[in-house]
């Protein structure tokens, strides 16, 4: 028969619903209707021109062959200053991995150390893939609700409860994707303090949105905090983000010696080197200027404070102000239960996010995509006139939404 069987481990998964959103937001455009979308997971703002001009020096020197499979010593020794630099932690050369995007490494890190059964304990609200890569990886992702009562972030508590001796990981994302959520070092030394007595269990911290905090927070990583942890810690950070470079595909990370030997082996199984030429544009976004950083930091500032505001001035919506990255994720549990305008019910945060997309004409995530129902994401990477005309159609949207009461037999 001629009939696609796929693999068992794919039904394991499910594609990426930021990805799908995306696609959604962008077919609805190609249709002509007027569609504005705050779901990018990427800056609004351009590559800067050096980094650019590093790809095409790059290209006319004739660097446009295969590299050593884990990226190019010049880079991998860049990636070793920038954490000693920044984050105060002494890597060699031969414990850097560089990979296709921050993605890939954390692809490879489970693939190349989860077995079936191993649990990976994951905060939540969570990036889309951290639940995935782990399933594919035939691991059991341990999902731990962080409520917005402690600012999306997990209590020590809690963290020591969900260690079992089957724990392999824990996976840390500050700032995180969704909430913006971002560990002050007080609260990373209390998860860090839990980890110290469980020998264990491994670290995977996503640093990817390091740069991006506001307000003056000082961002700290867990192997910087507690040193014990160095040997089973995996920081990873990229390119991505901070210097606007989402389609070069650069991410890296530094961590023990076998494990980045086990994942550059997967690596060169798969994708083997990520393209020279983003390497080459990976090394000057690490070496050269950084001044451009603090004004992309200043912007996004100024628009978290004004989308903060404004969505808590929408009756029924409630937002609380993150630290970090270029999200905020509101609650919307008070239109669960509500009526649309052409009769029909809200009955979940997808309801909601469907709702807006059909009616306003705003493109945003659900919570429950990132394990968090009731709640939906909005990506500030957009211009503020953008996020001014988005924010008034959802107010609008709101509006015309008419809530039921809770009666009272089911608050006493
Ligand atoms: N980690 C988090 C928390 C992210 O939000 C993203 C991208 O959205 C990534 C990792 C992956 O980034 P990259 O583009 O480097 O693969």
């Amino acid at each position: 028969m001629n009939v696609f069987q796929s693999a068992q481990r794919l039904s394991r998964v499910k594609p990426s619903p930021t990805v799908v959103l995306s696609a959604r937001v962008a077919s609805l455009m190609a249709a002509g209707r007027d569609v504005l979308g705050l779901v990018a997971g990427e800056p609004d703002f351009d590559t800067p021109d050096n980094i650019k001009a590093a790809a095409s020096d790059a290209i006319a020197r004739g660097e446009t062959k295969y590299t050593a499979v884990d990226g190019t010593p010049a880079l991998k020794d860049a990636v070793a200053s920038k954490f000693q630099r920044e984050n105060g932690l002494n890597y060699e050369r031969d414990q850097v991995i560089v990979s296709t995007g921050g993605k890939q490494v954390i692809y490879n890190a489970l693939m190349a150390s989860v077995s079936a059964g191993d649990e990976i304990i994951i905060p939540a609200p969570y990036w889309v893939s951290y639940p995935e890569i782990v399933l594919l990886a035939e691991g059991t992702p341990v999902i731990v609700p962080c409520g917005a009562d402690r600012g999306f972030k997990l209590a020590a508590a809690d963290l020591e409860a969900a260690i079992t001796p089957r724990t392999r990981w824990v996976i840390l994302n500050s700032p995180s994707n969704p909430s913006g959520a971002a560990y002050t070092k007080a609260e990373l030394k209390a998860l860090t303090d839990v980890l110290v007595r469980h020998p264990h269990v491994w670290v995977l911290t996503d640093d990817i949105y390091e740069h991006l905090t506001y307000g003056g927070f000082a961002f700290a990583t867990p192997a910087q905090i507690e040193p014990k942890l160095y040997d089973r810690t995996l920081t990873m950070n990229g390119v991505s983000k901070t210097y606007c470079m989402t389609g070069w595909r650069i991410g890296y990370a530094a961590g023990p010696r076998p494990l980045i030997k086990a994942m550059a082996a997967i690596q060169s199984h798969s994708t083997t080197n990520p393209s020279s030429i983003s390497q080459a544009a990976a090394l000057e976004a690490l070496t050269g200027s950084q001044d451009f950083i603090a004004k992309h930091v200043a912007e996004f500032e100024k628009r978290r404070n004004m989308v903060v505001d404004r969505i808590n001035t929408i009756d029924g919506l409630v937002c609380h102000k993150p630290e970090g990255a270029f999200y905020v994720f509101p609650s919307c549990a008070e239109f669960i239960g509500a009526r649309r305008p052409d009769g029909g019910a809200i009955t979940s945060d997808e309801d909601f996010v469907l709702y807006l997309m059909d009616h306003a004409g705003v493109g945003l995530v659900h919570g429950s995509a990132f394990g968090f129902p009731g709640y939906f994401r909005l990506s500030y990477a957009a211009s503020t006139q953008r996020l001014e005309q988005g924010l008034e159609r959802i107010a609008a949207a709101c509006a015309d939404l008419e809530r039921v009461e809770t009666p009272a037999a089911v608050l006493a």
